[in-house]
């Protein structure tokens, strides 16, 4: 092991070694890393935290805004929302003008930081790290 500077160490519990001048890496471990969240149906039902996007009453499935058999991306975050059966049922096959249903919130793409908040299974960013925390303002 060539050294670059002996006065570099690098500390075990027990033992101690020089710091080495290079560090082959001998298996490199991909960590998956995506910028932008892919859409899920329980995904669009955290992020509307289970409330229908028309009458606000729980929801537990989701409406396509623009219905998929006219055009509408099916797996889009801006053209779902959670809703209530009654009101998907409701709605059918209309756009939300057509079958005179207003839309209580407007749908987003999540951030990749709110992933984490769901996956950590917390309900409010005040309860992680604020270092976390800071990263999802
Ligand atoms: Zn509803």
């Amino acid at each position: 092991m060539e050294h670059a500077d002996s006065a570099r160490v690098i500390r075990s519990a027990t033992k101690e070694f020089p710091a080495p001048l290079v560090v082959r890496l001998l298996r490199f471990v991909r960590v998956p890393y995506r910028r932008r969240l892919p859409w899920s149906r329980a995904g669009v039902l955290e992020r509307d935290r289970r409330r229908c996007g028309y009458c606000g009453g729980r929801a537990d499935s989701i409406d396509h805004i623009l219905p998929t058999s006219r055009g509408g991306d099916p797996r889009s975050w801006l053209n779902t929302v959670a809703a209530c059966v009654p009101c998907n049922q409701a709605k059918a096959n209309h756009t939300p003008d057509e079958a005179g249903m207003q839309l209580r919130i407007e749908p987003f793409e999540p951030k990749v930081q709110r992933a984490l908040v769901l996956a950590l299974g917390v309900t409010q960013a005040e309860s992680l790290p604020p270092w976390l925390a800071a990263s999802l303002a």
